[in-house]
């Protein structure tokens, strides 16, 4: 039997071509407030990003999904209601990985999603293999400056200039999962985010790392 498995680096170019590449990916949105910052932010720098879409949010937002195509962007699959897939049956499981792919492509049917990525990283042999189901290569993260968690600008930027090397895969966030959306604390602002990423940029740059699309070919 074929062993699943994700992919969280990418492999590095670093010692053929001497280009030190790295991925930005933005988890939890489209939402309506911190997705258009996030946007404006890599526009600016001519940066590209993949956009790991909550199917609810897609429907909500298509708009935002729309915008993200028409800059450049890639759109994700992060599963329709941004459940644990690992306390899910196969046949949840399947049904949230499905109708997420029916919501991105319903927002826009440009959109060809590839990458798929577990809520909160929980990966499991049914998440596999309904991923293989649908076509879809799963994407996991090296860095994660735990953006969410607000540790402020600098720390952020930090962490990630930190623990960067070629081929890395940032996780950052857009927006929040449905269940977080009902509490009323500030955890659920991704304000931090925005501020971090115009920061981010010009630092990674400065290291001599190019910021890229995920591969074609993986
Ligand atoms: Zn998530």
């Amino acid at each position: 039997m074929k062993h699943l498995d994700y992919i969280s680096e990418m492999p590095s170019e670093w010692a053929s071509t001497g280009r030190r590449s790295v991925y930005l990916t933005f988890d939890d949105g489209p939402n309506p407030f911190f997705t258009p910052q996030i946007l404006d932010v890599l526009a600016q720098n001519r940066v590209p990003a993949t956009f790991f879409v909550i199917g609810t949010y897609a429907v909500e937002h298509p708009d935002l999904i729309q915008r993200m195509i028409a800059e450049g962007h890639e759109v994700g699959n992060h599963t329709m209601t941004h459940p644990d897939l690992c306390k899910c049956g196969f046949g949840e499981v399947r049904r949230e990985i499905f109708e997420a792919n029916g919501a991105i492509m319903m927002a826009c049917p440009q959109a060809s999603v590839r990458f798929i990525r577990a809520p909160y990283g929980a990966w499991s042999e049914e998440v596999f293999t309904a991923s293989e189901i649908a076509g879809l290569a799963a994407l996991h993260w090296s860095v994660d400056p735990r953006d969410w968690s607000r540790p402020g600008t600098d720390a952020i930027v930090d962490a990630v200039v930190a623990s960067v090397r070629p081929g890395a895969i940032v996780l950052l966030h857009d927006g929040c999962p449905p269940d977080e959306l009902r509490l009323s604390t500030q955890a659920r602002l991704r304000d931090q985010t925005a501020k971090a990423l115009s920061q981010l940029i010009p630092a990674l740059n400065a290291c001599g790392y190019e910021i890229r699309a995920l591969p074609q070919h993986h």
